[in-house]
């Protein structure tokens, strides 16, 4: 259990960049989303999800890290 609060895009820890890091988005997205997700600000990763889910990706190297939980 993490209880660390920081700010900003997180830092991937494959390869330490923060600039190419962006937020993973389940479910289905509106058109704000869509919009976000076509000009690369955020990925979008469907609407099937597991309980437990990764929060970020990187795109500069693909790794995927973080945590964001679904389900009850
Ligand atoms: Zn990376």
């Amino acid at each position: 259990m993490s209880t660390k609060k920081t700010k900003g895009p997180p830092s991937c820890p494959a390869c330490g960049t923060s600039n190419s890091v962006i937020p993973i988005i389940f479910g289905y997205p509106g058109q704000s989303l869509m919009e976000e997700a076509q000009s690369a600000e955020v990925a979008l990763a469907g609407c099937e999800v597991n309980e437990v889910e990764p929060s970020h990706v990187c795109k500069r190297c693909g790794d995927e890290f973080g945590e964001q939980r679904f389900g009850d």
